[in-house]
């Protein structure tokens, strides 16, 4: 289950969709599944690192989800599909983001709290979420 946000500008009028939450993607996999499958495009430091962890845990959870990052020095948002990889709850690993923009390191935004973002066009801060829309898959 996730959510999709839609984010107008109210000075340009361009608007953005972003998800959080899994989304379309299934979670709580094993580490060959994801590893063999097509449907996860992973990056290939993702992939590496899996197998790394993967010859020293044998019991490996690889969740994977949608998050929406707000960039903390240019306020710019971005959802990014979040790779996590645990071993009875504890977290091994997380995929890191970099800022498109500004290359900041991102950290997870809560959407709730987020109440504008700057508009990746004209650079307005007034980039507002519109709508809300929850999704099942
Ligand atoms: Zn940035
Ligand atoms: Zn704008």
């Amino acid at each position: 289950m996730g959510y999709s946000y839609l984010f107008n500008c109210r000075t340009c009028q361009y608007s953005q969709k972003l998800y959080e939450g899994w989304g379309f993607m299934v979670h709580d996999q094993t580490v060959n599944s994801v590893l063999d499958s097509t449907q996860f495009n992973l990056h290939y430091k993702t992939r590496k690192k899996i197998q790394e962890l993967a010859q020293w845990h044998d019991e490996l959870q690889i969740k994977t989800e949608y998050k929406i990052y707000r960039c903390h020095r240019c306020l710019q948002i971005s959802d990014k599909l979040v790779v996590q990889v645990s071993e009875k709850g504890e977290v091994l690993h997380e995929t890191q983001f970099k800022c498109a923009n500004c290359n900041t390191r991102l950290k997870h935004t809560n959407i709730h709290r987020l109440k504008f973002a700057i508009c990746p066009r004209c650079k307005s801060k007034r980039f507002e979420k519109s709508k809300e829309l929850m999704l099942w898959n």
